[in-house]
C-alpha cells in the first residue's frame, strides 16, 4: 500500500506513508522505500506482490468495538423495532400494525422502547387493547426489562402466585396481579417461552450483521453472548462467512433472558481446541447489577428524588465463583457494573486478586457509567480495564442528569477523569443498544456526550481528543482482550486488520465523524469490504 496517509497508533512510528503486507501480516511500515524493499524480498522468494495506490487517502488499524452481543443484535434485526419511538402510542401504533399482519396464535416478539421516558405505563392492558388475545413480548432498549401482554404471561404460567425470581422483578398492580411488567431476572420467565426463529435465518442475520460493521470500520468485536452462540459462531467462521474478528465472553445470566450458568459453559478443552485467529473464547461475564434507564443500576446512595438504589443481581459469593471459574480456565473476568455500587464491587473484588493474575488476565469493568469519585483512579491503580461506550453518554443524557442528579457531573460517563488518572479505556457500542458503529463513538467521545453543546462551542469537560478516542478503539480494546500484540497498531508483525477513510477523520469538522465513510475495510490482508 502506498501513497496513503498511515495513522499507525503505533508510539514508535505514529506516522507512515506506505507499508507492505505478507501473509494476512504487517512486515514493513514507513515510507515508500521501505515497503518496497520488503515487496522486492517477497517477489525474490517467488510470491506475486500487487501494489495498491491509497491514493492519499487516510489509513489507520482496523477499529475494535470491545462491547457487543452481535447475536442478540441480529435477532432483533429480524423482530418488530421500537426504536426510535418517543411515546407508548407511537410504539402501540407499531405493535398494532404488526399484530395485524401475523398469523394467529404466533408470538409477536419486538424490541427497542424507550418506557422510562413515557408519561403512561407499559402495562399488559395497553398490549391487549391493540393486539388482543396476541402473546407480545418486547424487550426494553437496554434489554433490562420486558413489556408484555396478558398472553405472554398466561403462556409462561406467570400469575399472581408466582415469586419474583432471584435478580428479577415482576411489575404488579395494586391487587398483586403481573402488570405486565418485567424487569431483569423476571424477563426470562416469559422470553423461554417465545420460540426461537429459525436457525437458518437467524445466522444469515448474524453474518449480515457483522458484516455491516465492517462497512464502518469495524474489523473485530469483543462479543458477549450465551454459550449456545460460540458454536453458531464457529459454524459461521467455517462456512467463510466471518467479516470480522470475535473475540467471545461468555455471558453468566442476564441480559438475553437464555440465562447461562456455569453449568453451561463448553468444557475448557473444546474451547482451547477451536481457538484461532478468527474466533477466540476471551472472557467470562458476569453481571452485577441493572441499567440506568430501568432505575436497576446499582447506587450507593438513592436514585433522585426517591428511596431505591437499584438492584444488585450477584453478590460478592456469586462473583468469587464465576472469578474461580474464569482464573481456572485463563479467562478474563467481565464485570457489568452501571451504577457506583456495582463499580465499587467489582473493583473490590479484583483488588482481592494477586497482581500478576490481573496483569495475565486483564479483568475489566463493563460501562462503568457512574463511578464514586474515590473509586475513579482505583482503575488504574489496579490495573482494571475500563470497557466504556460512549453512544450511551448520549442517548442516557437526560436520564443520567434526572437519576442522578450531580452525581452525574462527579463521576458520570467518566472517560475523561479515567484517562487523566492512567487507567486503559476500551470503548464499544454495546449492540443492539446502541448501533455498532464507532463513528458514531468518537463523535460522542470527542463531543463530550454533550453535540450540542459542542456544537454550540463549549468544550464539556468529557470532551477528549481524537487520538485518545481512536485509542480506545484500537490499542485499548486490543489490550482488553489480550491482543494487542496482533492487532489495534499497523505496525511490523501485527495482523493487517486497517481501514481506508475516504475522509481523513482528523481533518473533518467533528460534526461530520459520525458520517465519515470507508473506502476500505481489510482483516488479516484481506479486504472484506
Ligand atoms: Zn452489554
Amino acid at each position: 500500500m502506498r501513497e496513503a496517509r498511515v495513522r499507525t497508533m503505533d508510539g514508535g512510528r505514529p506516522r507512515a506513508s506506505a507499508f507492505f503486507v505478507e501473509r494476512g501480516r504487517f512486515v514493513a511500515v514507513g515510507e515508500a522505500g521501505e515497503a518496497e524493499a520488503a515487496a522486492r524480498g517477497a517477489e525474490a522468494r517467488g510470491a506475486a506482490v500487487r501494489v495498491f495506490d491509497a491514493g492519499g487517502r487516510t489509513i489507520t488499524p482496523g477499529l475494535i468495538d470491545a462491547h457487543v452481543h452481535a447475536g442478540l443484535a441480529a435477532d432483533r434485526s429480524l423482530e418488530l423495532s421500537l426504536r426510535g419511538t418517543r411515546t407508548r402510542a407511537e410504539a402501540l401504533a407499531l405493535v398494532a400494525r404488526a399484530h395485524a399482519a401475523l398469523p394467529a396464535g404466533e408470538w409477536l416478539v419486538g424490541s427497542g422502547q424507550r418506557a422510562v421516558e413515557w408519561d403512561e405505563p407499559a402495562d399488559r392492558a395497553a398490549l391487549d387493547r391493540v393486539a388482543p388475545g396476541r402473546a407480545v413480548y418486547l424487550a426494553g432498549y437496554d434489554a433490562h426489562g420486558a413489556w408484555v401482554s396478558s398472553s405472554a404471561l398466561a403462556r409462561a404460567g406467570v400469575t399472581r402466585a408466582t415469586p419474583d425470581p432471584p435478580g428479577g422483578t415482576i411489575g404488579r398492580d395494586p391487587t398483586g396481579e403481573p402488570d405486565g411488567r418485567l424487569q431483569e431476572g423476571a424477563m426470562t420467565l416469559v422470553r423461554a417461552v417465545v420460540p426461537p426463529a429459525d436457525r437458518a435465518r437467524r445466522d444469515r442475520a448474524l453474518a449480515t450483521f457483522l458484516r455491516g460493521a465492517a462497512g464502518r470500520g469495524v474489523t473485530a468485536i469483543h462479543d458477549f453472548e450465551e454459550p449456545a452462540t460460540w458454536s453458531r459462531l464457529l459454524a459461521l467462521r467455517d462456512a467463510g462467512e466471518l467479516a470480522v474478528r470475535v473475540w467471545f465472553g461468555f455471558m453468566l445470566g442476564g441480559l438475553t433472558g437464555e440465562q447461562g450458568g456455569l453449568a453451561d459453559l463448553p468444557a475448557p478443552g473444546t474451547i482451547a481446541a477451536v481457538e484461532d485467529e478468527r474466533v477466540r473464547a476471551f472472557a467470562l461475564k458476569g453481571v452485577l447489577d441493572g441499567a440506568l434507564g430501568s432505575r436497576t443500576a446499582h447506587l450507593l446512595e438513592p436514585y433522585a428524588g426517591g428511596t431505591d438504589r437499584g438492584l444488585c443481581t450477584l453478590d460478592a459469593a456469586g462473583v468469587s465463583a464465576q472469578a474461580d471459574e474464569a482464573r481456572r480456565r485463563g479467562y478474563s473476568l467481565a464485570l457489568h457494573a452501571i451504577g457506583d455500587a456495582a463499580s465499587r464491587a467489582a473493583l473490590d473484588h479484583f483488588a482481592s486478586w494477586p497482581r500478576a493474575e490481573r496483569e495475565r488476565l486483564r479483568p475489566r469493568v463493563e460501562h462503568a457509567q457512574l463511578v464514586d469519585p474515590t473509586d475513579l483512579p482505583r482503575f488504574a491503580a489496579l490495573g482494571v480495564v475500563v470497557s466504556m461506550q460512549p453512544q450511551h453518554a448520549v442517548a442516557d443524557r437526560p436520564l443520567a442528569r434526572a437519576l442522578w442528579g450531580e452525581r452525574d457531573e462527579r463521576g458520570g460517563f467518566a472517560w475523561a477523569q479515567l484517562l487523566a488518572t492512567g487507567a486503559v479505556l476500551a470503548f464499544g457500542s454495546d449492540a443492539p443498544v446502541e448501533a455498532l458503529d464507532p463513528r458514531a463513538g468518537l463523535h460522542a467521545a470527542v463531543t463530550g456526550g454533550d453535540p450540542e453543546a459542542h456544537a454550540r462551542g463549549d468544550r464539556p469537560a468529557r470532551a477528549i481528543s481524537l487520538d485518545a478516542a481512536f485509542a480506545a478503539y484500537t490499542t485499548g480494546a486490543a489490550f482488553a482482550a489480550r491482543s494487542e500484540n496482533e492487532v489495534g497498531r499497523i505496525a511490523p508483525g501485527l495482523r493487517a486488520d486497517f481501514v481506508a477513510w475516504d475522509d481523513d477523520p482528523w481533518a473533518v469538522p467533528v460534526e461530520r465523524l459520525p458520517a465519515l465513510t470507508v473506502f476500505a475495510t481489510y482483516v488479516g490482508g484481506s479486504a472484506v469490504v
